[in-house]
Parts: C-alpha cells; structure tokens; sequence
C-alpha cells in the first residue's frame, strides 16, 4: 500500500471513504495514477473540471493572473472579478452576481437573498420549499434545505425555515404553498445527489407559474447542472423559465474552487452594503478561471455536448445488465443489475474512473471528451454490467 494512503488515512479527517487510487498527473480527459497506469475519466472530480485537466487556454489564463496579483480583499476592485460578473449577466439576463468558494455558500448566498427579500417587504419568518431527495450542500443551513434525513441525521438541531415537497407532484407544492408563508422555492433542475432524476418541464413550469402569482422567489440550485453540464449554459434554460435566482460552482472556474449566486430584476438589490461577505470570493485567479470556462461555452460546445449525451446514450441502451439512463446532456445516471460498487471497481481496474448516485452508476465526464475517449470508456462500461 502507498504511504499516501496510510498518511491521509492518519492525518486527514475520515469523512471521504476514497477509492485506492492516488492521482498524480492528468491532460484532458486521461489521468495518471503514481504506479502510471492511466484512466479515462468520465466524473472530472464531481463535474468540476469543466475543460478537462491542465486544458491549455484555461491553465494560461490562470497562470497569467498568478504572475499579475493573487488575491486582494474585497475591500478593492480586482478586473477578473467585475468582468465575470459581466460575462455571467450578459450571458444569462442576471442582473447581479455575489461571488463564494463553494456550492454551499453559493446556496447560503441565495436563502439570505430570499430572506431578506421577504423581510424588506415586512414578511417575517417566510419558509423556503425545497423537494425531497434534494441536495444542497453541507453547511447546517444547506443541509437543512437538503430534502434527505440521512444528511441530518446527528447534527440536530437543523435551522428552522424550510419546507420539503415532492418532486414532480405539483400539489405538493400547492398545499404547502396554502398553508404557509412561503418566500422561495428551491430546487434542482436535475437532481445530481438525489440520482441524475430531471424534472419533468410541466411540473417546473408549474412551479415558475406559481412562484409569478404568489411573489415566491424561484431559486434554481445549478451547482452541479451549470456551466455547459446540461446542453444549455443553465439547466433551466431547458425549461423556458426565468428564475429570480441561480447558484452554481463545480464546473464554474475548471477546477478552481468557486462559487456564484446570481440575482435577477427583482431580487438586484436586496443585497446591500454589509448584508454579505467573503473573504476569498471573487478571487482573480478563480475568477480568471472562470472567465475562461464560461466565455468559451458556446453553441458549438452545447451542440457538442448534446452529440455525446446522445453517443452514451444510444451506446448503453438495451445493453445486458443495464436497466435504464436517465439525466441530460454529460450528466447521466446509469441504473445497473450488478451493484453499482461492483461496476466501479471494475471500470477502476479496467482503466475508467467513473462516480455513483445513489444506486446508479454517475457519468460527469468533462465536455470537451473526445468521442475516441467516450467510446473506449463506454466499451468499457458495457463490459463492467455484463452479468
Ligand atoms: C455539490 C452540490 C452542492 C454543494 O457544493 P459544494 O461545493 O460541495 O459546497 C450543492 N448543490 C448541488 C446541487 C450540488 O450538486
């Protein structure tokens, strides 16, 4: 055994149960371990790295902001910072942007918005509806709108302040909507924890309609479908809805730690002076990043993305021991007959790091994969269900 795994296993909190393998070097889509085998990676981390590993156009931009300034507080301006914000609201109609490090602050970000929202026009107390088998992150508040027990279990009390529907039964949503005061809703376009499940449009619509008549704020949780993930910028641009507020992070600055919450027209200034804040937010090498990332996701990439969505999926289709796929764009769940820890030691030992979801098997590869790659890996992922 690697002394790194002794080592990470003494030193570092036991909170991740970590595949053995020790990553050390990667281009694109293939990475290499310390023994130098190498693997085709179809989770880039958790959908982080966006353009894949060391993509040359990104690592430029970031390492042309490194010879230039590495952080200022926020107490100044920085240009990498002011021109994503830009970039992210002319690209999405946003009007405002507050920058985090992180999924879960993201979302932090954007239940203080709908809070405050409520209170500026004297609601006290105002819930936020969020959908069983969510998943929001794992700061106290996030978990609290994590519409799972398992998330809570241990660490009670949660916040108060958040209500759980059901996904896809619009009445759910009506009943609790009735009988409470409700200042947002908060969901994902496509649950990523909760096992690559897509809404379906009538019910996200019907939530977006009862968000306009009843002056809810429609939060979108697209920290894990954003940035190109999906076949659009935004997932919720596969629903022809406008939320009043978006959060994103994982594939947002290609692999640097970042986190935004974006504001549409009538949540642009709830935020005001000292009602938020984050020491590392905004930046500019994150930011720098991002700018990369998000200026190049373009038609011609989103087409892409949909061409190889439609390439794993017409590939795994009525294959033995593959039972159904679900999700959209490089987000896709597998349902497997064999168990889903077996066909990843399997695509591990045959050269292919793949993630899980629940009870399925989780593709996230990096969108610009090359179709070779995919259909090696994919050869693969056939072989590794065969029963
Ligand atoms: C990963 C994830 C989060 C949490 O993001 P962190 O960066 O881990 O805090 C929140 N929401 C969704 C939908 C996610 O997939």
């Amino acid at each position: 055994m690697s002394d790194i795994f002794e080592i990470d296993k003494e030193y570092v909190a036991n909170t991740y149960n970590r595949f053995p393998v020790d990553l050390v070097y990667g281009k694109g889509s293939l990475i290499k371990d310390n023994n130098g085998k190498e693997y085709i990676d179809l989770g880039s981390g958790i959908g982080v790295t966006a353009f894949g590993i060391q993509d040359d156009e990104w690592k430029g931009a970031v390492i042309d902001q490194l010879n230039k300034i590495q952080h200022a507080s926020n107490l100044y301006y920085t240009e990498p910072c002011a021109n994503l914000a830009k970039l992210l609201c002319e690209k999405t109609g946003f009007k405002k942007v507050f920058f985090s490090n992180s999924g879960a602050e993201a979302n932090e970000c954007a239940i203080k918005v709908a809070r405050k929202y409520a209170e500026d026009k004297g609601v006290k107390n105002a819930s936020i509806i969020t959908l069983k088998n969510s998943f929001h992150g794992r700061t106290l508040a996030t978990l609290a709108a994590t519409g799972q027990d398992v998330f809570h279990q241990d660490f009670l009390p949660m916040p108060e302040g958040f209500l759980y529907g059901t996904a896809n039964d619009l009445d759910s949503i009506k009943e609790l909507v009735a009988n409470n005061t409700v200042c947002a809703i908060m969901m994902e376009c496509v649950q990523g924890e909760g096992g690559v499940i897509a809404l379906d449009k009538d019910f996200v619509k019907g939530v977006y309609k009862i968000c306009q008549d009843n002056d809810i704020l429609l939060i979108i949780d697209e920290v894990q479908t954003g940035n190109g993930r999906t076949g659009k910028l935004y997932a919720y641009m596969n629903f022809d809805i406008m939320p009043d507020v978006v959060t994103t992070a994982k594939g947002l600055a290609g692999g640097l730690p970042m986190g935004a919450c974006l504001m549409g027209e009538k949540v642009k200034s709830t935020l005001t002076f000292g009602k938020h804040g984050s020491t590392f937010g905004g930046n500019p090498i994150a930011a720098a990043g991002a700018i990369s990332i998000i200026s190049r996701i373009d038609d011609k990439l989103l087409l892409d993305v949909k061409k190889k969505s439609e390439f794993i999926i017409k590939k795994l289709s009525n294959k033995d021991g593959i039972i159904s796929i679900s999700g959209m764009g490089l987000m896709l769940g597998i349902e497997t007959k064999k168990d889903v820890k077996e066909v990843l030691k399997y695509l591990m030992d045959n050269g292919v790091l793949a993630l899980s979801a629940k009870t399925k098997l989780r593709l996230l590869p990096a969108l610009t994969i090359s179709m070779e790659e995919l259909d090696k890996a994919t050869d693969v992922i056939i072989a590794a269900c065969k029963e």
